[in-house]
């Protein structure tokens, strides 16, 4: 597996760096086809390190803050407007579905309601609950952290 540190900074850009997005790949040679979160700036780091947005299957969200999940609308979007054809994986808390359309909505009116190419298929995972995607398995675990959601989550 390789794994491509796409961003790791705070919500406000500390050191110049690009909000939370890890992106792993089965092997050396192959595409990432899975993000860890998906932050606000994360489609332009995905463009700074020339990684193709559309061979992405899955997002996996520990939760549902800007800096994490901000940048998700923007890669579907994206995936709309380059003809992307692959569904599109999200697993995330409790509340993504909604969360992602209401996002999707305030950004851009009439977006999440679109008729696409490709399904954004949504996974909302449960505490200690083991979810499986594209070959990664995924364990969320409730963590302390302030969100209107009703959980933080650590993937191992
Ligand atoms: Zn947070």
């Amino acid at each position: 597996m390789r794994m491509t540190v796409v961003g790791s900074g705070d919500a406000f850009g500390s050191g110049g760096r690009f909000q939370t997005c890890i992106a792993l790949a089965s092997d050396q040679a192959s595409p990432p086809r899975v993000l860890l979160d998906c932050g606000a700036t994360s489609l332009t780091a995905l463009r700074h390190q020339e990684i193709e947005t559309n061979s992405v299957d899955a997002v996996v969200l520990s939760h549902l803050h800007g800096d994490n999940f901000g940048g998700l609308p923007f890669l579907v979007l994206d995936g709309q407007f380059r003809r992307r054809t692959r569904d599109l994986i999200v697993v995330g808390p409790p509340g993504t579905q909604n969360r992602l359309e209401q996002t999707m909505e305030a950004l851009y009116p009439g977006s999440s309601t679109v008729q696409r190419r490709f399904d954004v298929r949504i996974v909302e995972h449960l505490d200690r609950q083991t979810v499986e995607v594209d070959g990664l398995r995924v364990t969320p675990f409730e963590v302390r952290h302030a969100s209107s959601d009703r959980e933080g989550v650590a993937a191992r």
